[in-house]
């Protein structure tokens, strides 16, 4: 019986594969196919909907409903058995459709007469393009057979869709990747920019969905297959350094390339006629389309490492690997589902943006996108599968917005806008070698935000008077092991050759909470954000600690240096830290070694409970760098990933306000430089406002220091001060109102 089904199905896609060869316009074919099916398939309906946007399916062609419905009859997504299907991606069969939850039957197409109903969802690679029904008067339920025959037929006609098959005269369908399509993320890192698509993984394309001969197609899968295992088996030899968390997705990937169901399901999909490609996809299909439904985490991780896996497998078998030999265009925006932090350096600042499905602000390639300064868009859900290779795509990273293949006006009005940005900035460039004094004559000092060595040559070009912090995780993320302290002491030392004697802060390393390094063990913590990080890891295991505050003397190499610790919530904690690093100095001395001219020794103060501390503490440390990112979630409990909450509150709240004013006092007080590094630094009217607070430092990415300087000079800060302070004396809950009513006023 199976084999009798088997040959049919091949039979089935053996026509349908001549049909499509057959010259002819799009409708033409969608036409003669509907016909076909109907006929091999014993059913006296055959009806294609395809989309015609995210929400409408249209009754495209059918053989058996009336023809004056075809392009008139619609249903909205979930409206109908047919929305139904294509909802759920999940096919229907019953032997009686008018009993059927939400059936809904259209009286155009003359359809109520048709007892059995079998649909099935026509999607690619989790892409919903429409739905293939098949209905005949007979009530009878179809067989599994009939339904897996016309889900293999669903699966070609997809294909063929990518390909374009059906586009042309009297257009059954819309070209797809033809047409504009806005995608809404979230921010990553801000800044516009316009190029076209570069894929960091490109799609394979498939075009030969059907094959004649199943026992070649078997066996070029098995030699795909065991081609596939030997590869994950190398990956995990050869990566007997990675961490505990990749080796479990080397075995997950492992554990799939064994598996005998996955291979299965794929050898029946050829017995019946699908080439060895298109039955890997079909697999990928249906894993992606259960991704969509799995809400468990770990489940959602093995389903991606099964699409990872069948990707290659794909590459395997059509010989399409990573380098397809195109050229990256001329202004490439990345495109990916995800880019780890060393593959997102190597492209570098060739980039003019990235766009990610996933991803989050913390995650190791958003930190590496603020630091090449690269406007960076996250959650851009589905755009892989959208978007092709060239296609013209504009990123605002204000916005967390994209436009795939904009429409002219959409685009003319962005380049408006990036004209107008590049405008200012020149602008601003002029302002390059002046101070930031206010009206009052308050001089502000600007220094820059930094994490790479390619960040030094914005020193100059951004007229930064030092980098008031130099995140030192960088070097260490993109690593697949720990750095060696030479490795460190060349890149510490170039990073002060290119400072030239200006004042470089080296934060010490800020590890844990959301940057887990690739080699070192995941501690799995319940709220990392508050769990074991930065100088917390830093004093229980001291020796990455100690080296790298032995790379940093040597690379001072009797110069002066400055270290800061991150993330520091008590007096103690600075005590100890700062024990280790005289102690390093004087290990350094008994060698011998260069000791710096001037050691600075300053702490982070990012959770509230350092304002606190005892007034010893303010006098022991040199300097205190407000971490603005993280004070800010700690003092409103509000986490700086979560999109939910993480604009809730503002920091011209008049409580935190308040804060930082009694911050400014303690160190006031405690005779303590006090500067800003958070990105609120950046933004002009915050920066203003904590510049009226008494902050006299604040640190910035390079691209803020024109904006921020350009109101600070044009302003009045003891008149901001007192506008500030009348605001809180009338009980004002945020001072943005009288702050913006008082900019208002002035002459700016
Ligand atoms: C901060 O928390 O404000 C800060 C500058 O550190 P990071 O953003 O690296 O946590
Ligand atoms: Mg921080």
């Amino acid at each position: 019986m199976v084999e009798r089904t088997e040959s049919e199905s091949r039979k089935l896609l053996r026509r349908l594969r001549d049909t499509l060869a057959e010259a002819g316009a799009g409708q033409e074919r969608l036409d003669r196919i509907t016909h076909l099916i109907a006929d091999s398939m014993r059913s006296e309906v055959c009806s294609i909907y395809l989309f015609r946007d995210d929400e409408t399916l249209e009754l495209c062609a059918t053989e058996g409903l009336k023809a004056e419905s075809v392009h008139k009859t619609r249903m909205r997504l979930g409206e109908g058995l047919v929305g139904r299907v294509a909802k759920a991606s999940s096919p229907i069969n019953t032997a009686n459709a008018p009993a059927e939850k939400g059936f809904r039957y259209m009286p155009e197409t003359g359809e109520e007469i048709y007892s059995s109903f079998l649909g099935v969802p026509i999607q690619r690679l989790g892409e919903k393009l429409g739905v293939l029904v098949v209905q005949s008067k007979e009530a009878r339920a179809f067989s599994d057979d009939e339904v897996y025959a016309l889900e293999v037929v669903a699966m070609v006609l997809a294909e063929m869709t990518e390909l374009g098959a059906f586009v042309g005269e009297g257009e059954a369908l819309a070209a797809l990747h033809k047409q504009p399509v806005l995608f809404r993320g979230a921010t990553g890192q801000e800044g516009s920019a316009e190029g076209q698509v570069w894929l960091h993984e490109p799609r394979v394309v498939i075009t030969n969905p059907v094959a004649d001969d199943p026992k070649k197609e078997q066996a070029r899968l098995n030699e795909a297959v065991a081609a596939l295992r030997l590869s994950v088996d190398a990956m995990l030899t050869t990566n007997d350094g990675v961490d505990k968390e990749q080796k479990d997705i080397l075995e997950a990937y492992r554990m799939f390339a064994n598996s005998r169901g996955w291979l299965r399901r794929m050898e029946e999909d050829i017995a019946r006629g699908l080439s060895a490609e298109a039955a890997v996809e079909k697999e990928q299909s249906a894993a992606r389309a259960r991704l969509e439904s799995v809400p468990d985490p770990y489940l959602r991780d093995r389903l991606h490492d099964l699409d990872d896996l069948s990707n290659r497998l794909l590459r395997i078998l059509t010989g399409q690997g990573s380098d397809t030999g195109a050229e990256m265009p001329p202004n490439p925006i990345l495109v990916a589902r995800n880019i780890g932090p060393a593959e997102l350096l190597d492209y570098g600042r060739k980039l003019k943006g990235v766009v990610l499905e996933e991803g989050s602000v913390g995650s190791h390639a958003s930190i590496v996108a603020r630091a090449l300064a690269i406007p960076l868009v996250i959650h851009a859900e589905r755009i892989t599968t959208e978007a092709l290779n060239g296609d013209r795509i504009l990123v605002d990273g204000d916005q967390g917005v994209v436009h795939l293949r904009p429409e002219e006006t959409v685009a003319s009005a962005f380049r408006d806008k990036i004209a107008m940005q590049a405008a200012a900035q020149s602008r601003y460039a002029s302002l390059r070698d002046l101070p930031a004094t206010g009206l009052c004559g308050t001089r502000i000092q600007m220094h820059m935000n930094a994490g790479l060595i390619a960040d030094l040559p914005s020193l100059a070009g951004s007229g930064a008077e030092g980098v008031g912090l130099f995140r030192t995780e960088l070097q260490f993320l993109i690593r697949a092991h720990v750095p060696k302290r030479a490795e460190l002491v060349a890149i510490y030392a170039r990073v002060m050759e290119a400072a030239r004697g200006k004042r470089v802060v080296f934060r010490t390393l800020d590890i844990g909470s959301d940057k887990v390094l690739p080699y070192m063990k995941r501690v799995e913590e319940p709220n990392p954000a508050m769990g074991w990080r930065a100088i917390r890891v830093g004093l229980d295991k001291p020796g990455i600690m100690r080296m790298q505050l032995q790379a940093l003397i040597r690379a001072a190499n009797g110069r002066p240096l400055t270290v800061m610790f991150p993330f520091v919530a008590e007096f103690d904690e600075f005590r100890a830290a700062r024990r280790h690093l005289l102690d390093e100095i004087e290990r350094e001395r008994h060698l011998g070694h260069a000791l710096p001219e001037r050691v600075e020794i300053g702490a982070m103060l990012e959770t509230p409970s350092l304002a606190f501390a005892p007034k010893e503490f303010f006098e022991m440390t040199d300097f205190i760098s407000i971490g603005g990112n993280d004070l800010k979630q700690f003092f409103f409990a509000a986490d700086r990933e979560n999109e939910t909450v993480r604009r809730r509150y503002d920091m011209l709240n008049t409580s935190y306000m308040s804060f930082i004013e009694q911050i400014v006092a303690r160190c006031a007080e405690g005779g303590t430089q006090l500067s800003f590094c958070g990105e609120d630094a950046g933004r002009p009217i915050e920066a203003a406002c904590l510049a009226a607070m008494g902050i006299r430092t604040l640190s910035m990415r390079p691209a803020s220091i024109g904006p921020v300087k350009h109101l600070i000079r044009k302003i009045n800060l003891k008149e901001l001060r007192a506008a500030m302070d009348e605001a809180r004396a009338a009980g004002a809950v945020n001072l943005r109102g009288p702050v913006m009513s008082w900019l208002s006023s002035q002459d700016i």
